[in-house]
């Protein structure tokens, strides 16, 4: 199976299975749009909760506030949304679709770097255990060509991002033979800057309403409360502000599912540090967010670091952390150490003083900011790119069948505990409810008594719990049950009494944060 169909039946899944649906669908759809079902809502709220808490509970130092979607138009100014919140678009001629110039290239620039792999993997093969890969990357003219005509066209890219340079971009694209991926032709239109702001009016008075934008990140809400927070709370630098919310983009080319939306959610931490030591928190802040990741047990391989080469003008470090989709490794976070930029534009934008008094160094400065943000959604897309399995397994007649399972980190998945009576009669339903009714309080569990045992733990494998619970006759006798574990599929004999352990102890959030802390 290629990547593109894992990645179809995965959307597929999502759909079928309750989590993830197109908005307004029985319309056909709005383009980036989605909403979350029943199942995806609850595990989006378990990836909120999982962030916000360690963030505001493991940290003393971190508070989180929850402001506004809109805001006043002249934050947009001072953040310089409103003049450099753009994308360089182009047009194919012939299909008439729309591409962001910059993508074009990174995707050929990618190409180079698959081509260079390819050859490595090869070469693995052929010479097993003796293979010294670096040596290889160093002297393979095939690979060092791949990787020289990379470098060259990267330098030429970087330096016409850097100048804003539009012309430049197309003839990137015309050198090196860009090709539309639906017509085939290189017929493009110039490049031009797109801005990604939405905006609408907000009063009632056709003309004294006031043209605002919904906010293309929640950074801003965060920066402009700083003073609010650090007097309101006493906060000593450094410290940071945590916030959890929606974000607006009119993106040129809406794609991937929910990689790339035009409303979506972020999880955004701003902290603010002394300036001269935003290098260490920089450091500091990349080593937790990635222990973050990495301790929801997906495999640390399936995430990298992207440093960045070309930084904002404002920024004197950025990285992303990417995780391998099916589509590629792609940008999930992103950390940026970016000076006191933000807050000296809305010191200068708002007249208002916007500074720290620091009380042992006896001196007042702009504090500057490591700023770590993630999309909620992105999150939610690598957990099931990561979960989603089809397994071979026997069959009840020793037939192969396909299971298809969601490894979900138990502490993420949106039900905990299916318990099953094996038949609807001899009081076998009401022992079941009756340990529903016990547990309930403590996780989000499901009662189902339709179809053979064995449907129904597929059910639940597809929706990812990671817990079955049996009820039969020898229950009503000894007060046993059986639970099944949705990886291992193995099935064990336990006391009732028991079951709330054992799934406390593999859901606990607090054993993970013991684990990056
Ligand atoms: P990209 O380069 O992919 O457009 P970005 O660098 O513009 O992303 P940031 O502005 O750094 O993204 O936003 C921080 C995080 O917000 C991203 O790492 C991503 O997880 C999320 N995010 C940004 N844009 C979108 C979007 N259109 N849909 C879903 N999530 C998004």
């Amino acid at each position: 199976m290629t990547n593109e169909d894992i990645f179809k039946k995965l959307i597929a899944h999502c759909k079928e299975y309750g989590f993830v649906f197109q908005s307004s669908e029985i319309y056909d759809g709005l383009s980036a749009v989605y909403d979350y079902g029943q199942y995806g809502v609850e595990l989006k709220n378990n990836i909120k909760k999982y962030w916000w808490d360690s963030m505001v509970l493991l940290h003393e130092n971190v508070v989180g506030i929850d402001t506004a979607i809109f805001m006043h138009p002249t934050v947009w100014k001072a953040s310089g949304h409103v003049d450099a919140f753009n994308d360089p678009l182009i047009d194919n001629k012939e299909s008439k679709k729309r591409y962001r110039a910059d993508v074009l290239i990174e995707e050929l620039l990618s190409k180079f770097d698959a081509k260079a792999d390819k050859e490595v993997e090869k070469a693995k093969k052929k010479f097993g255990e003796n293979f010294d890969e670096t040596l290889f990357r160093q002297t393979n003219p095939r690979v060092v060509e791949n990787l020289k005509k990379k470098e060259e066209i990267n330098v030429r890219f970087v330096k016409a991002l850097n100048d804003n340079n539009l012309s430049e971009l197309k003839q990137i694209i015309i050198d090196n033979e860009i090709v539309c991926p639906v017509s085939g032709t290189k017929n493009w239109t110039d490049v031009r800057q797109f801005n990604l702001m939405f905006s609408t009016d907000m009063g009632a008075a056709a003309d004294g309403a006031l043209k605002i934008h919904l906010r293309p990140e929640t950074a801003q809400g965060i920066f402009v409360n700083f003073l609010n927070v650090q007097k309101s709370g006493r906060m000593k630098i450094p410290f940071g502000i945590a916030q959890i919310g929606k974000a607006f983009r009119n993106e040129i080319v809406a794609r991937q599912f929910i990689f790339r939306m035009r409303e979506f959610e972020q999880m955004e931490m701003q902290f603010f540090v002394k300036p001269g030591e935003e290098l260490f928190w920089f450091n500091k802040w990349k080593e937790l967010r990635m222990k973050w990741h990495q301790a929801l047990g997906m495999g640390n391989h399936k995430y990298r670091f992207h440093d960045h080469e070309k930084l904002a003008h404002y920024a004197n470090a950025a990285t992303d952390i990417e995780f391998e989709m099916p589509f590629g490794f792609k940008e999930v976070e992103g950390i940026h150490s970016r000076t006191d930029f933000d807050l000296a534009q809305h010191q200068q934008y708002s007249g208002k003083k916007i500074t720290y008094f620091d009380p042992e160094q006896s001196e007042s400065y702009i504090p500057y900011v490591i700023e770590t943000s993630i999309g909620v959604d992105r999150m939610f897309l690598s957990i099931m790119a990561g979960a989603y399995c089809e397994e071979d397994v026997e069959g009840k007649d020793g037939s192969k069948e396909t299971r298809v399972v969601l490894k979900l980190p138990p502490v993420l998945a949106p039900i905990k505990l299916a318990v099953l009576p094996l038949l609807k009669k001899d009081g076998l339903p009401e022992l079941a409810r009756k340990v529903i009714e016990k547990l309930k309080f403590d996780f989000n569990c499901q009662y189902d008594e339709k179809d053979s045992i064995g449907k129904r733990y597929r059910r639940q494998d597809a929706i990812g719990t990671p817990f079955c619970v049996t009820i039969d006759h020898q229950s009503l006798q000894d007060n046993s049950v059986t639970i099944r574990h949705r990886d291992s599929m193995e099935q064990e004999r336990i006391n009732i009494e028991m079951i709330e352990k054992i799934i406390s102890e593999k859901i606990s959030m607090k054993e993970l944060f013991r684990s990056i802390i």
